[in-house]
């Protein structure tokens, strides 16, 4: 029920990551990657179906060795999500993963080797319409841009990206994107801003090594959100020292929050406080646990007393407003007959929405 993004995002160039667009005027893709050994396939596999049950758009996995590309082969065949090889130097092992369907390749051409080795590769990404992302971390800048700069900055980071992108236009290729991550907000944001002037390619957004699930998440947040609110980056991964399903939903909150995206439920709720009729916290908490499965975009606001309550439910497609031993509710913004006993809160307004999601068409 609440409006339309006001964000206009930078027209970039389209590409494919399996069946995924990104870029464009496609819908801005939620990223992450398994931190499972590559190798212990069944692991790697639950994982990713996990990430997939949340939300994820792509998921990218590591290829450090043959064995884990071995492993990669197995990985492909038992997933549907689009995969994304995660390869640093080894390009024998990205033409094995291309060999063995891979849908992006996650390597830095300059960092390769000698042009026949980029060739192989760029020639064999052309030929089975792979994309590349070319990945620049603050942490690991080429030895020379290091010494230039003094230490990384946001020209030093957009000059390493700009060799890889040379590269890859050289070779008439550009079915890329790119990411220019640091672990400073400051530092990644204006990394990508001066980026995005310099070329047309998707942008690939992320703070990275951002830190714990809390700390990570509002570190994420706070970059990001800058980014997007400006139009920029085309999709995204959290990173986080935490359950990897926890970096998709903190994506989908950081875009839902921005009314860039919506997958599920919305939740308005109050801080609460000794107004309170019900127990706010405990009917949030317990919904949006019970609610995972929905993904149908839906605002639903759970508000304890009647200072605010109405204002938020008119706004929102499923309300309540805390009264005392009943509270009101509302369905599409208005006030319903039908009180909700505050005793059995959770239960009613989950049978609610549930009814709601099933009248409503998904994402
Ligand atoms: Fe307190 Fe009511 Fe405000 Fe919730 S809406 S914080 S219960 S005054």
């Amino acid at each position: 029920m609440h409006q339309e993004s006001p964000i206009i995002r930078r027209q970039s160039k389209q590409i494919m990551v399996g069946n995924v667009p990104v870029g464009g005027n496609a819908p801005i893709a939620v990223q992450s990657m398994t931190n499972t050994l590559t190798t212990d396939v069944a692991a790697t596999v639950a994982q990713i179906k996990a990430l997939e049950a949340v939300g994820a758009d792509i998921v990218r996995v590591s290829v450090p060795t043959m064995d884990a590309a071995e492993a990669f082969k197995l990985i492909k065949q038992q997933v549907d999500v689009p995969l994304v090889a995660d390869i640093h130097f080894d390009y024998r092992i990205a033409l094995k993963v291309a060999e063995y369907g891979v849908d992006c390749l996650r390597i830095n051409p300059g960092n390769i080797g000698n042009e026949s080795r980029i060739r192989s590769v760029v020639d064999c990404a052309k030929d089975m319409n792979i994309p590349i992302r070319i990945g620049v971390n603050g942490g690991s800048l080429e030895r020379e841009i290091q010494e230039k700069y003094g230490e990384p900055t946001p020209a030093a980071l957009v000059e390493s990206a700009m060799r890889h992108v040379d590269i890859l236009q050289r070779l008439n290729f550009d079915q890329f994107k790119v990411s220019v991550k640091a672990s400073d907000v400051f530092l990644a944001v204006e990394s990508y801003r001066q980026l995005a002037k310099q070329i047309e390619q998707p942008l690939h957004l992320g703070i990275t090594e951002a830190g714990g699930f809390r700390s990570g998440a509002v570190k994420s947040s706070v970059g990001l959100g800058m980014l997007l609110a400006e139009g920029i980056g085309d999709t995204l991964r959290i990173s986080l020292a935490a359950d990897p399903v926890e970096e998709v939903r903190v994506g989908f909150d950081i875009l839902k929050s921005l009314r860039i995206r919506s997958r599920g439920i919305n939740f308005i709720a109050c801080p609460t406080c000794s107004r309170q009729e019900f127990d706010v916290i405990s009917t949030v908490n317990a919904l949006e646990e019970r609610l995972e499965d929905i993904i149908t975009p839906m605002d639903v606001s759970i508000i304890g007393c009647v200072v605010n309550g109405p204002g938020e439910a008119e706004v929102s497609q499923i309300g309540v407003t805390g009264g005392s031993n009943k509270s009101g509710y509302y369905l599409d913004g208005k006030r319903q007959k039908e009180r909700f006993d505050n005793n059995d809160m959770i239960d009613q307004l989950e049978a609610k929405i549930r009814a709601k999601a099933a009248m409503m068409a998904p994402e």
